[in-house]
């Protein structure tokens, strides 16, 4: 008889999968791949989940151990989802049973059994009348009697304490027969006839051909790019396509960029539906994920909303996925499994044959180099929806102007008049804390990291610096620690001196400052955003996190503080991510009735590129800088794979990168593959990051296959390279940043 080899896939960086024995006395006809088996692995027990069942293994027979416990009468996981989770680990280039653990719930992985938490309802009986004769002398009972019938499909048990229900009285009604208890999953579907809690908005014409397009289109794989402009409506146009995906007996898969849009993003649906909706994102608890995980698996959530890692949420009637805001780099993961949660969004759409629509006021260029080869539809809207208009552009040009604190002249005006009609200004400055550098004026020391190539920031308020690349942070000392003198002076301005400066300057106004320092205590952000929304003057300052999606009726005026820094980077795509942020953060204004202005400070204001941006607005700049790479032979016109490494002593990196380079190139002469080019080893941009030395081989290719073709067995060298256990290192496949 043959043998039944489970090969499993492991928590664990190696790319392959690990067989074992069946546990003794189970079948084939009990197995199935997704199930989750605890197993021995090295001197640890861990949980794997099963990708094939074979007959036999290359593993010798004494050194084949047996799995130790099936934990699953069924897969946790549905066919598509391993489906997704195989795809990842191949094109990515990672083990699957790591890649497995970034996609599933942590409960789930720690062997939490995969179903919904059944709980225990208390609701009337069918037959009870409120005024039973056996109650008349028992009044807390009617009382009870009569909370519990507000509540048709019962109230959970552990509600009861706060309807004020007492258990005792209705356990006395239950052993009357008027109460009952029903044990079930959640509460069912409220239906006040139909999914719509709210009239829809009639579409204007734009929103209307785009709606249309993508109605026709339903029922299968279709990719759309709905470039509209921000405030152009693209939200009313989700939430149309969604009703009728409900409509359809669908789920809705919505994909967010930042986790601050959730709960705006969450009252404008629940507005809107009669639906379940479930929220995943970072700050929820194992709990909670796991329990939104398995309502959308087995089609107990309508609307699934998300940040990045939503993506893996199973689902049992797929029916739409969307991504907002599609050219938002935090789709990107940077660390451990680097995969960008668009470009699956669309290989999961195509699996599961269901449609999926990008939008985004500034698409990425990759999108639209999509959509112009025809794999996308590109449906455009112009124009703002409703009674707002666009912004006005200004280049402000401060060449041997004076700035204060960053601040200009004629900006400090354009401030005072915006403020004094009532109105809401935006200062935008992508720097957090007080001073980028402290420099002792007197002998020239400057407050480089110890760990890093990278100075430190200086936060004033909490009086110390800062590294905003390792972490480190020390007091912010009183004299300069080379010479001991006491002129320390900050150079630069981030968004707490601009603040400070602003609070100095329009005194009778209040500055909110929106960044990740600011809004890193829970519910700070709420706080905030309600001030915004009441309406009165004020004056915002704050990192990228303002540009995002947000709305703000009453602000007039956006501020570009400084867009030099995106007109000088070595970066390739650093000015398609300055013109996305310009074109966003101005989004923010004039988003109601009265008009919107933008200002943007330059030592640049003639740069073409700002001019064109300004002028002619983002699909010109877009064409432009496309046409760009397509000269250069960069990335959407070719593809990009890059090999990152660090390690405690200089050189190693270089080192184990020169190996992985010859091996690379000997097995390109194998492969018979063209059109891959190794760049490299050189030292990372900044090569010495958290006390380690950091090296990086970037390949290049003009065609994704041959790049592919490539990479299996590379890895699989790698793996095996001398030195490849002492270097820390990671490949990085559709690279967006390549520092
Ligand atoms: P976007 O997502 O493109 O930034 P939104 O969907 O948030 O735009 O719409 C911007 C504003 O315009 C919102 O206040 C929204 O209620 C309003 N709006 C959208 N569509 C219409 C419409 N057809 N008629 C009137 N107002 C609309
Ligand atoms: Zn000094
Ligand atoms: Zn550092």
């Amino acid at each position: 008889m043959s043998e039944l080899i489970l090969r499993i896939a492991l928590p664990s960086p190696l790319r392959r999968l690990f067989d074992y024995r069946a546990p003794a006395g189970l079948s084939n006809a009990q197995l199935q791949p997704g199930m989750r088996l605890r197993v021995s692995f090295g001197r640890r027990e861990v949980i794997g989940v099963l990708v094939e069942i074979a007959d036999h293994s290359d593993v010798p027979a004494d050194k084949l151990k047996p799995a130790l416990q099936l934990l699953d009468a069924q897969s946790p996981l549905p066919a598509p989802m391993l489906r997704l989770c195989l795809w990842t680990a191949q094109y990515y280039q990672h083990s699957l049973g790591d890649t497995l653990s970034w996609a599933l719930p942590v409960l789930l992985r720690q062997g939490e059994p995969a179903q919904l938490r059944q709980e225990r309802y208390w609701k009337v009986a069918a037959d009870a009348q409120p005024d039973d004769p056996r109650l008349q002398r028992a009044p807390r009972q009617r009382e009870a009697l009569r909370t519990l019938a507000q509540h048709p499909h019962g109230v959970a048990h552990q509600l009861l304490s706060q309807l004020q229900l007492s258990r005792d009285s209705l356990e006395l009604l239950q052993e009357k027969g008027l109460v009952e208890i029903e044990t079930r999953c959640s509460a069912p579907r409220e239906h006040h006839g139909g999914w719509l809690a709210q009239a829809e908005l009639p579409l204007n014409a734009e929103q209307l051909s785009a709606c249309n397009a993508i109605r026709c289109g339903l029922n299968k794989f279709n990719a759309y790019l709905l470039a509209g402009v921000t405030g152009s409506g693209k939200t009313e146009v989700y939430l149309q396509l969604i009703r009728q995906t409900l409509e359809a007996g669908k789920q809705a898969l919505v994909l967010i960029p930042e986790i601050n849009l959730g709960p705006q993003t969450l009252e404008r649906f629940t507005r809107r539906f009669n639906a379940r909706i479930v929220l995943l994102h970072s700050a929820i608890n194992d709990r909670e994920r796991l329990d939104a995980w398995l309502a959308a698996r087995d089609g107990e959530a309508d609307i699934i909303i998300g940040t990045r890692s939503a993506l893996f949420t199973p689902m049992k009637h797929p029916g739409l996925i969307i991504v907002d805001e599609e050219h938002d780099a935090s789709y990107k993961q940077q660390e451990g499994l680097r995969y960008h949660a668009r470009d699956l969004a669309l290989v999961r759409a195509h699996q599961e044959n269901i449609p999926i629509v990008l939008g985004s006021a500034t698409p990425s260029l990759e999108s639209l180099h999509n959509a112009h080869s025809g794999r996308y539809a590109l449906l455009r809207m112009t124009q703002r929806a409703g009674a707002a208009q666009p912004p006005r552009f200004l280049r402000l040009d401060i060449k041997s102007r004076p700035l204060d604190s960053g601040i200009s002249g004629p900006l400090q005006q354009a401030i005072a008049q915006t403020l004094n009609a009532g109105q809401q200004v935006l200062v935008f400055l992508n720097r957090r804390g007080f001073a980028p550098t402290l420099l002792c004026h007197d002998c020239g020391w400057i407050s480089q990291c110890k760990h890093c190539d990278a100075r430190m920031t200086l936060h004033q308020r909490s009086a110390e610096l800062r590294c905003h690349h390792c972490g480190h942070s020390q007091r912010q000392p009183k004299a300069c620690p080379d010479c001991g003198k006491v002129d320390l002076r900050p150079v630069g301005a981030g968004t707490e001196r601009a603040e400070e400066r602003l609070g100095i300057l329009f005194p009778q106004f209040p500055v909110l400052r929106v960044d990740r320092d600011s809004t890193s205590r829970k519910g700070s952000m709420d706080t905030l955003f309600h001030t915004i929304q009441r309406g009165e003057p004020c004056i915002l300052v704050g990192t990228q996190m303002l540009a995002k999606g947000h709305h703000f009726p009453r602000v007039t005026l956006v501020a570009i503080l400084d867009a030099d820094a995106g007109l000088f980077s070595a970066d390739f795509r650093a000015s398609e991510h300055m013109a996305q942020l310009i074109v966003q953060v101005a989004g923010r204004a004039g988003r109601a009735e009265e008009p919107g202005r933008v200002i943007i400070q330059s030592h640049l204001a003639d740069h073409p590129l700002l001019v064109q941006l300004t002028e002619q607005g983002y699909f010109a700049f877009a064409e432009q800088a496309l046409s760009e790479r397509r000269s250069a032979a960069l990335p959407p016109f070719s593809h990009l794979a890059l090999l990152r490494a660090d390690a405690q002593q200089p050189g190693q990196a270089e080192e184990f990168l020169g190996k992985a380079c010859s091996t690379a190139e000997q097995l390109l002469a194998g492969i018979h593959a063209h059109g891959v080019e190794l760049l490299g080893p050189v030292p990372a941009p900044m090569e010495r990051r958290a006390g380690r030395h950091r090296a990086q081989l970037l390949l290049q290719a003009s065609n994704r296959a041959s790049l592919h073709r490539l990479l299996t067995p590379w890895l699989q060298a790698l793996e095996q390279l001398p030195g490849s256990r002492s270097v820390r290192w990671s490949l990085d496949v559709d690279p967006i940043d390549l520092f």
